[in-house]
């Protein structure tokens, strides 16, 4: 029998209120059943938020020095932890362990820097512009927060949403992707040892169309934050303007790679590789388009080929394993139709271009690294997220059409250049239209103290991560004390 796991809600492990489940499957072998998850109903979500709004009052009173010390404790046991999650992770979702390991580790990272921020959530003193009278901002709680993430950072992401906004003092309600709930019930099962009081950390699981969307539509839920893709964002923010509901998004990306002529070409053929093929392509912030100046693009394309083809596919639990395989089939077919797309566009594939089959790995959604040569920047492999190991190779002449074609698509998260020109990269670093550029590195590899997020359709002007994050999840308050002991009237009692 595969085992059943619960929600959690108000400090319980709960069943969904119908017996419906959803199964949770291993990508590298769709034979092994990981387990069945509650395919929570409206009903469900309705009860976690009650729970976290019953919750607030008191959670929100507590000094926030303190609840850093849980996240502390959090982070702790999280590293306790980190090998066996990490196992469980690539078991589930399919990315080899080094970077099913460094998910972890951004959770932990997360959980010591939110910490730290208990003894900060700096506000801002500032003279008034009256006698006697004091003026200064804080920030307050913004009530009970509905968190809504992807399943290809199953830790990382949750744990960028979900220790901020504690730590700010709101309680939550996360609904976890449906292909990676697992890891959301390690990530429950440490807050609960780590001592959270009942009701302020709630976790339903289920479908985005039934639990999520009844997440979203809820009226006691003061703010959403979602990481998906820029479609379902898009619903998101629909739904929530018509209620005014506080909203963040972090949604696709199309993110590019340039190699310029003066590039140090070793190096910038290992941030390709690693930015086009790690977590199998499936990164928000996956490299996607290569943009090769003619000069170096015959060179540094069979530099490419060669090394890409001797990637080894398999099961991320095999530490000798690159790549694994898709999330699921419907991935796959997703992937296999946008390379489908490519040959009918006329762009040249280099290499793969074909499910990878062989042996065992008949029973897993594995893909071959794809290669594209010949792409154009309006084509649709060019301009739309394929999510998946496929890289289009475009040719530019000069350094002016490179930034025009990096810039050339709705999307504007991760950016990348190569070259040893210090004011090329910093006329890249200004006119890249991204919310993350890398000089001299790939476009994946953000850090938790800096901002992360995107421009354009990726996101909706709000930044996760670093500092900024506090903005999403707590309300600025203005307060002034006067005591002057009369009535003093701001522009009017100082007027010339
Ligand atoms: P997705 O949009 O299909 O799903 C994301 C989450 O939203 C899931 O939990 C899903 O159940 C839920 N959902 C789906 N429909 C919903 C609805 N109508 N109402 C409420 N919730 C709903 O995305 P995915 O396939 O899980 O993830 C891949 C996408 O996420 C890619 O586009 C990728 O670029 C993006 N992503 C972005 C970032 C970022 O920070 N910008 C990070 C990781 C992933």
């Amino acid at each position: 029998m595969p085992e059943r796991y619960k929600n959690y809600i108000r400090g319980k492990w709960v069943d969904g209120k119908t017996a419906k489940t959803f199964e949770n499957r291993n990508p590298a072998n769709h034979h092994d059943l990981i387990g069945l998850f509650p395919d929570s109903s409206a009903e469900d979500v309705a009860e976690a938020v009650a729970a976290a709004k019953k919750a607030f009052p008191k959670w929100r009173l507590v000094p926030a020095p303190k609840r850093g010390e849980v996240l502390y404790k959090v982070g702790e046991l999280l590293r306790q932890r980190k090998e066996e999650i990490a196992r469980m992770m690539t078991r589930e979702m399919g990315k080899i362990l080094k970077e099913t390991r460094g998910d972890v580790q951004e959770g932990i990272d997360t959980a010591f820097y939110a910490g730290g921020e208990g003894r900060r959530l700096f506000g801002e003193t500032t003279p008034a512009e009256l006698p006697d009278k004091f003026a200064m901002s804080v920030r307050v709680p913004v009530g009970v927060c509905g968190l809504i993430t992807p399943w290809n950072f199953p830790m990382a992401i949750p744990t960028w949403k979900l220790f901020p906004a504690l730590l700010c003092g709101n309680t939550v309600v996360l609904k976890p992707a449906e292909d990676t709930p697992l890891t959301a019930v390690k990530l429950f099962e440490i807050l609960e040892q780590a001592g959270i009081p009942s009701g302020v950390v709630n976790l339903v699981h289920g479908t985005g169309e039934q639990a999520g969307a009844a997440l979203v539509r809820h009226g006691d839920v003061q703010l959403i934050s979602f990481t998906g893709s820029t479609a379902v964002g898009r619903e998101i923010a629909a739904v929530c303007g018509q209620s005014l509901k506080r909203v963040s998004l972090e949604m696709g990306g199309k993110n590019a790679e340039i190699v310029m002529e003066d590039a140090d070409l070793n190096l910038a053929l290992e941030g390709a590789l690693w930015g086009a093929f790690g977590t199998t392509g499936q990164r928000c912030t996956a490299t996607s388009r290569l943009i090769l100046h003619r000069e170096i693009k015959k060179q540094f394309t069979e530099m490419l080929v060669e090394r890409a083809e001797k990637i080894r596919i398999g099961d991320g639990l095999d530490e000798t394993v690159e790549m694994g395989p898709l999330i699921n089939e419907a991935a796959r077919q997703s992937v296999h139709r946008y390379v489908q797309i490519g040959k009918q566009e006329g762009a040249r594939l280099l290499i793969g271009g074909t499910l990878y089959e062989e042996g065992q790995w008949i029973n897993g959604y594995f893909y071959k690294p794809t290669i594209f040569d010949q792409v154009t920047p309006t084509m649709r492999i060019a301009q739309e997220e394929i999510f998946g190991p496929v890289l289009s190779i475009i040719e530019v002449k000069n350094f002016e059409e490179a930034i025009e074609v990096l810039n050339g698509t709705p999307y504007g998260l991760s950016s990348s250049i190569y070259t040893r020109d210090v004011a090329r990269a910093f006329r890249a670093m200004r006119d890249i239209e991204a919310g993350i550029t890398y000089i001299n590195g790939p476009t994946i590899g953000a850090e938790v103290h800096l901002p992360f997020g995107g421009v354009k359709e990726t996101g909706n002007g709000h930044r996760e991560a670093g500092t900024t994050v506090y903005d999403i999840f707590s309300e600025w308050k203005s307060v002034y004390v006067d005591y002057s002991g009369k009535l003093q009237k701001a522009q009017i009692d100082n007027a010339e």
